[in-house]
């Protein structure tokens, strides 16, 4: 395997037509975002079909993942732009009103969520512009809040709003993120990320509309407020998948605490066998720019060695100026970085059940004796994150019985969900991945293997065979029940 962390893209303006989808593929590209803050179900329907396109054109599998736009808190209309001094002061409307300048030093606006203008204390924050305009709440009043500014900054119609320590409670999923829901089970996306959740019942109940239109996708959750930190172990039982979105995330929680957040969140994902993206701004300047700063290659590396599963490129890809060479230098970057990668590691993780001491056993037994490959027959997929999360050298084939399932694992460090068969005997199963692999080629008659697969097919978590293949049985094996 060329390289075992995955890369997610935003696809975009700059990225979205079939020939600069291949060339990323080809980059390395693992799984497309499609993020439905921006553009509209035409649009994402037309880059739907043209990466199912540039996948056929490459012939490798890649994922497509769907990020929710989720509930981001606006600033209103305002008449101008707002030039703020320290100690000015806001008045937060309840009802919606034109923002404007009321006295000197003094402004009065409104937000598209002014219901959570009720939740506020005097002390709590709001940050207006992404962070950039800091202020705090001083005094409430039955119609409005008034905030202090502690920052000079302009302040524009429509920009986003964060209260990094109220719990606000709000629905994470709002009306649009529903109809864009049911987009995705018709387009059968493999993955939906829902954002700003907060905690456990917002996963549960992205789900449960997920059941109720019939799809499959895996849910993911983004981690981005400071309540869905204190959250995450609840909201990582839940989900199928965590992304950790640096960009919320730095306004919500004191900015120097997002690398060690993105560290602790990585190790607990890592350690229930789910699949976490690291993301935001991870290459940023290659937007302008053809090359990378040092602190942004470190930057990659570093969520790498951290045991990220993936790392997303977004503006860099979908309005960049070169996304296929964004791709090429992420690919350099986790290449370089996995020659110094700690794997196969086996005393790190403690044992929730049987399948957890059958990979470890697998990933053991493959570093004894020196194999080319573990070769995974999995129902639902576990079986073979499991033995991904000891981070195990070799590298890890996925044979599955259902195309779905085959494309949930493309986001999962180091497995290749490389063949889709019948779920049949075993004799059956052994023989249709060998003769498949044989004429492949991703099997060679020089390389002894290990196998593992669950019997009878079909029982999750039933995986109880482990099948040392050596070099002389290969063609046996191809050639049984025939
Ligand atoms: P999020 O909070 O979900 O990350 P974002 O606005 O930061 O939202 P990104 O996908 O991270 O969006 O970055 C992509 C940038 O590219 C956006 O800032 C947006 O301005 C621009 N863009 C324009 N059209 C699109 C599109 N169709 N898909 C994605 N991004 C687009
Ligand atoms: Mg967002
Ligand atoms: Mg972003």
């Amino acid at each position: 395997m060329e390289k075992r962390t995955k890369i997610l893209a935003t696809v975009g303006p700059s990225s979205d037509s079939v020939d600069i989808l291949e060339g990323m593929i080809k980059a390395g590209v693992n799984v497309f975002r499609l993020n439905f803050s921006h553009g509209s179900h035409e649009y994402h329907s037309q880059t739907f079909n043209n990466i199912k396109e540039a996948e056929k054109r490459v012939g490798k599998r890649v994922g497509i993942l769907q990020d929710l736009c989720g509930p981001k808190i606006r600033v209103g209309k305002l008449k101008y732009d707002f030039e703020l001094q320290p100690d000015d002061m806001i008045e937060f409307h309840i009802s919606q009103i034109e923002g404007e300048k009321t006295a000197k030093g003094r402004y009065k606006l409104s937000i598209n969520q002014p219901q959570i203008l009720t939740l506020l204390k005097k002390g709590e924050l709001i940050y207006l512009h992404d962070g950039n305009i800091q202020t705090k709440v001083i005094d409430i009043n039955g119609d409005f809040i008034t905030a202090e500014v502690h920052n000079f900054g302009k302040l524009s119609s429509n920009k986003g709003v964060n209260f990094p320590n109220t719990k606000i409670n709000i629905d994470v999923i709002t009306q649009k993120d529903k109809d864009d829901l049911i987009w995705g089970v018709k387009h059968h996306v493999d993955f939906i990320a829902v954002s700003f959740v907060q905690r456990k019942e917002d996963i549960l109940y992205a789900k449960e509309l997920l059941k109720q239109n019939g799809g499959s996708a895996h849910i993911f959750a983004k981690i981005e407020k400071f309540d869905a930190v204190e959250n995450v172990d609840d909201i990582l039982e839940v989900s199928d998948g965590l992304m950790v979105a640096r960009g919320d995330l730095g306004i919500e929680v004191p900015y120097y605490k997002v690398p060690s957040i993105q560290k602790s969140i990585i190790k607990k994902a890592n350690a229930a066998s789910k699949p976490i993206i690291t993301a935001t701004q991870m290459l940023l300047s290659m937007t302008e720019k053809e090359t990378a700063t040092r602190a942004e290659i470190s930057d990659v590396a570093n969520a790498v060695l951290d045991g990220t599963d993936a790392v997303m490129l977004s503006e860099e890809s979908a309005i960049g100026k070169n996304p296929i060479n964004v791709v090429e230098t992420m690919s350099n970057t986790i290449k370089e970085a996995e020659k110094i990668y700690r794997y196969n590691k086996f005393a790190d993780f403690s044992f929730f059940d049987e399948t957890d001491v059958i990979a470890s056993s697998t990933g053991q037994l493959a570093e004894k004796i020196d194999v080319k490959a573990i070769i995974s027959i999995t129902g639902s997929g576990k079986s073979a994150k499991k033995m991904a999360r000891y981070r195990i050298k070799n590298d890890i084939y996925a044979v599955c019985h259902d195309e779905r399932v085959a494309r949930s694992l493309t986001i999962a460090w180091g497995i290749e969900p490389i063949l889709v068969i019948e779920k049949s005997t075993l004799n059956g199963m052994l023989a249709s991945t060998f003769k498949n692999a044989l004429t492949t080629g991703w099997v060679d008659h020089e390389h002894t293997y290990i196998l593992t697969a669950g019997y009878p097919a079909g029982i999750e978590g039933s995986t109880n065979f482990i099948r040392i293949v050596k070099k002389s049985e290969i063609d046996y094996l191809a050639g049984l029940g025939a």
